[in-house]
């Protein structure tokens, strides 16, 4: 439970969703679809700092149309999941580490920095609304969106001195409604992600918009996702849209799981991290490294590169079965989900729903639980 120094003035919707509603609702979320009755909205003023902090029911914003965030993207949010938990009550995974990404990715940004323990208190005030809404179904979560953004009404080009942090939360099912099914992905040599300087290792929405043609480019290509390399080369790979990506060497005990390291150009991965230390758990030899594009390609031909998966909250692991670039094609393995990749994947959502023991106490226990 956290200690946060602002007060939250809680405005509870007066007629709330009913029961059969709300689980008609949750029997097939989908992702990012439908959200739940209330949000959290605190303000922020260069010469007052953090303060009306409140839930309140969930609503559409009224903007000014000069509000700075619509001209020149001074935003920043995160991703985090809360699970129901096996034992009763509900967690949110690794809200801590979020937390403190969402201060990085402010302080890029030129947004003020939300103290953690904030942070950690608008997700308990939100939980406790809406715990209701955390689908209980395995694979299913209840996603949980911070936001925040130049909320001052100005078209001159500065930090703005009014900030307003949203935090909405939404019931997501399983990614994978009919199992792991594994992406192929176009290499882009015409577009980059992120340069070094810049804001590649900040979440924030400029990064995605500008992946968006990529993407497209991607699609075009008969792929479903795009692979960023680095910006100067194209050789060295960096991520896929917008997870992290991970190489497995070898088979069995006996395997290495690699990663890009964390170069500034590459977004520090909550999940990456997790898979790291439940890796190292399980026996595995980790790593953070670099490959280039040659060094995949011929891996997975004389087969010393077995695996390959990307990892974020929304579908923490995703298996890459082909790869398709200008110069050539080829296929992972053999197409499928390998084994080290779906073995990480189980340990990391056994730990999220309180099926596994939390040696890293990553489960940060809401404070409904205790009412539950
Ligand atoms: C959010 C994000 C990731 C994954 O981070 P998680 O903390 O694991 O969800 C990876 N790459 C990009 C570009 C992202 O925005």
């Amino acid at each position: 439970m956290s200690t946060s120094t602002l007060k939250f003035k809680i405005r509870l919707l007066d007629q709330r969703v009913a029961p059969e509603e709300r689980e008609r609702l949750l029997a097939d979320p989908g992702f990012g679809r439908i959200f739940t009755e209330h949000m959290v909205r605190i303000r922020w003023y260069a010469a007052t700092g953090w303060h009306d902090a409140e839930l309140a029911p969930y609503a559409p914003l009224t903007l000014d149309p000069g509000t700075a965030v619509l001209h020149y993207a001074q935003a920043v949010f995160e991703g985090l999941k809360a699970f129901r938990q096996r034992s009763g009550g509900v967690a949110a995974f690794r809200a801590d580490a979020h937390a403190a990404r969402f201060r990085r990715s402010a302080r890029r940004l030129a947004l003020p920095e939300l103290p953690e323990e904030t942070f950690l208190e608008a997700i308990d005030v939100l939980l406790d609304a809406d715990h209701e809404w955390v689908p209980g179904a395995p694979e299913h979560s209840l996603y949980l969106r911070p936001l925040m953004f130049a909320s001052e009404v100005s078209l001159s080009v500065h930090p703005a001195d009014q900030v307003t942090f949203l935090l909405i939360a939404s019931p997501s099912g399983s990614y994978f409604p009919r199992g792991v099914k594994p992406v192929s992905v176009w290499l882009s040599e015409d577009f980059s992600r992120a340069a070094p300087g810049g804001t590649g290792a900040a979440k924030t929405g400029g990064n995605y918009a500008g992946g968006l043609l990529a993407q497209a480019q991607a699609a075009a290509q008969g792929c479903d996702q795009v692979v960023w390399l680095d910006s100067h080369e194209h050789r060295w790979v960096e991520e896929m849209g917008g997870m992290n990506l991970c190489f497995v060497f070898g088979r069995g005990g006996r395997a290495k799981v690699m990663t890009p390291a964390l170069t500034g150009t590459l977004l520090p991965g909550v999940t990456r991290d997790s898979l790291l230390a439940l890796g190292g758990d399980l026996g595995y030899e980790v790593e953070e490294g670099r490959i280039s594009v040659d060094e995949w390609q011929t891996g997975c031909e004389d087969g010393s590169l077995t695996e390959v998966f990307a990892c974020g909250t929304a579908a923490v692991i995703t298996p890459v079965g082909a790869v398709k670039s200008a110069r050539g094609s080829w296929v992972v393995g053999d197409g499928g989900p390998g084994e080290v990749s779906m073995r990480l994947r189980q340990a990391l959502v056994d730990v999220q729903r309180g099926v596994a023991p939390d040696p890293h106490e990553w489960l940060y226990h809401a404070r409904v639980s205790s009412k539950d």
